[in-house]
């Protein structure tokens, strides 16, 4: 399973389609994308390969251009593998697309709070819990993303690799870590984020390799910023010179 993110000034689609054949190697049984042209955010998800979702995307999208974009591998392990299960997954306004590595142990808790509050879910996974807890949480709280990725994040009990969008603020990603791994690659003017390096060396030898515990917001055009998610103090990440052989 794996996760792969860019977000800058190329076409995103390409380098996210090939990062994530990269990572194939991981194992998975299901692959998915979402892709932001600036108008709309193409999602195009599907049980099967890589090679599979290439197809349905380049059949079903209305296009394959913009330069911010998620895609996903799924290992399963909430809910079968089938179409509706595969990430990305979208909170219930539609605003919020997440991919996740790892599982969310505390979900049924969680879910059974946000039904409460009128929450519906089309998925059987963990993952549609946290994209739509953090909606929550940014509603409720008038926080921005970040912040309302690390107070769910706070709420939530187990392992992730996750990387979170929102389409009314397409120049940023905020990513996270305890348990799955993430790199981020750091470009002029353009991040590439991903569960190891193989899909962004090509581009920039650069990365940060967050450590458990830490979150990034990215943003183009800014400083990175890193920060622990329990105590939300600032890290000073370091930087490494990836070698490329
Ligand atoms: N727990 C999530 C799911 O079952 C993510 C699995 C993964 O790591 O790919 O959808």
């Amino acid at each position: 399973c794996g996760i792969v993110g860019y977000i800058g000034h190329r076409e995103a689609y390409s380098i996210v389609l090939k990062g994530l054949q990269r990572l194939e190697y991981r194992g998975y049984d299901s692959a998915g994308i979402a892709l932001y042209d600036g108008e709309e955010l193409n999602l195009c998800k599907t049980k099967g390969k890589v090679s599979d979702l290439k197809d349905k995307f380049e059949e079903t999208a209305t296009s394959t251009k913009g330069t911010v974009g998620i895609g996903h591998t799924r290992w399963a392990t909430h809910g079968v593998p089938n179409d509706v299960n595969s990430h990305p997954h979208y909170s219930n306004s539609g605003n919020l697309v997440i991919i996740h590595n790892g599982i969310i142990e505390n979900y049924d808790t969680l879910k059974k709070e946000l039904i409460k509050r009128g929450y519906t879910f089309e998925s059987d996974t963990d993952t549609e819990v946290l994209v739509n807890l953090i909606e929550d949480v940014m509603v409720n709280e008038k926080v921005k993303l970040g912040k309302a990725v690390q107070i769910a994040l706070n709420q939530s009990v187990g392992a992730y690799a996750i990387a979170v969008f929102d389409k009314r603020k397409p120049n940023e990603l905020v990513v996270a870590r305890l348990g799955s791994p993430l790199a981020i690659g750091i470009g002029e003017n353009e991040f590439f984020i991903a569960s190891d390096a193989s899909p962004f060396i090509e581009y920039t030898s650069n990365a940060i390799y967050l450590e458990d515990g830490e979150m990034a917001v990215v943003r183009t055009q800014k400083q990175i910023k890193v920060r622990k998610i329990h105590d939300d103090s600032l890290v000073d990440p370091y930087v490494q010179e990836l070698q490329l052989n």
